[in-house]
């Protein structure tokens, strides 16, 4: 049986307490939302932490709220299973719901919150093991070694980000509030992400992710699909977010976002695609294109239960498929 290290429990009550303890003791304390992914990492030994300071007793960082000008703010430890549930969030930002929807089983979803889902460290085979396990090979860089288990030579670690709702917040514009003893700052939700595996989450070591702000709404859809082994209870091992903004007639794309997930240590944006797909009819001919776009960027390595090769094409009939669903949604609303 795995065992719970000892660690020191800390309750503040308010973010600015949190922030204080923050400070006081500095890289040896870690933010405690759900702890669905947090204990898991502990009791592997993957972290060590002598103080966990819980986010849980804090009313001021759950629940959400729209308003006109500044769209939908959603606290950070709003759990999964509400942001699935909600039906403003199920009309009007539908890869959020659906990304929530899917995020492990039911129990996390209840667990979980939006802001642990979002700082997500990344995974990787040779990391996500037992110290037993572990041992038997040379520490890896994502352990802090100087060795990559996935490609020989490597110096950079390529551990997996496999955050559901990541991706659905990066396609919808959202923004993500970072606060610390020394005030807030505002980044977006795609530079949330630092591209390295080994520190994935673009957070100073005193600063909580306390809110997300998605913008105001507007005639857009989107969706998020995601590819797992059991689709009752999986890591992705690929996704894809999409969003269509159309005209006021539905009959025009105006804008498009495209975010493919699980396939390295951030979610990648398709680029390429979202001049390409403005203004077009989005014929078949036009989404297969998109979808090749898709493949082009997604670049997985052998660092998760699946081939790189299924994970690319993957990522192609995902965006295909999404898209797809979208076309005929909008001509639902037109
Ligand atoms: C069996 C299993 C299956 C899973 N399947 C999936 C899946 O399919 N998709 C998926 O996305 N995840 C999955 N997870 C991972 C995890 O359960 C979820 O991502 C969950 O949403 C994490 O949220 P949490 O509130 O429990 O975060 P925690 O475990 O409490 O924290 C996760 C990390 O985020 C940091 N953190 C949390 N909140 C904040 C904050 N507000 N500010 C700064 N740092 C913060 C913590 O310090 C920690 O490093 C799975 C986990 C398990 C055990």
């Amino acid at each position: 049986m795995m065992r719970l290290p000892r660690f020191e429990h800390l309750f503040p009550t308010t973010v600015k307490e949190a922030c204080i303890l923050l400070d006081q003791f500095g890289p040896k304390a870690r933010i405690l939302a759900g702890g669905t992914d947090l204990f898991v990492a502990l009791k592997l030994k993957n972290i060590q932490s002598s103080h966990l300071i819980s986010l849980k007793g804090m009313k001021e960082l759950k629940g959400m709220n729209y308003q006109e000008k500044e769209g939908l703010k959603i606290g950070a430890m709003t759990p999964l299973h509400q942001v699935r549930k909600d039906p403003f969030i199920m009309e009007h930002y539908q890869a959020l719901a659906q990304a929530a929807a899917v995020v492990g089983s039911p129990q996390i979803q209840r667990m979980g919150t939006l802001g642990g889902n979002l700082c997500l460290n990344t995974r990787c085979f040779f990391y996500n093991q037992s110290s037993k396990w572990r041992k038997h090979r040379s520490v890896c860089l994502k352990m802090g070694g100087d060795v990559c288990h996935v490609i020989s030579k490597g110096k950079k670690c390529l551990a997996v980000f496999s955050g559901d709702t990541g991706p659905a917040l990066i396609a919808l514009g959202a923004k993500a509030k970072l606060t610390s003893s020394k005030g807030v700052r505002w980044i977006t939700v795609k530079d949330l992400y630092t591209g390295d595996g080994k520190e994935p989450i673009a957070l100073d070591a005193n600063e909580i992710l306390t809110e997300i702000q998605l913008p105001p709404i507007t005639e857009q859809i989107s969706t998020y699909l995601k590819y797992r082994i059991r689709g009752s209870i999986d890591f992705p091992l690929v996704g894809v977010a999409a969003k269509i903004a159309f005209n006021a007639r539905w009959d025009t794309c105006v804008e498009t976002k495209l975010v493919v997930n699980a396939v390295g240590p951030a979610p990648v944006e398709v680029r390429e695609a979202e001049p390409f797909l403005k203004n077009s009819l989005l014929s078949h001919e036009v989404i297969r294109k998109a979808a090749d776009m898709a493949v082009a960027v997604a670049h997985p390595v052998a660092n998760i239960d699946s081939t790189p090769t299924y994970r690319r094409t993957m990522a192609g009939i995902l965006t295909q498929k999404a898209l797809e669903e979208l076309i005929k949604q909008s001509h639902l609303q037109g």
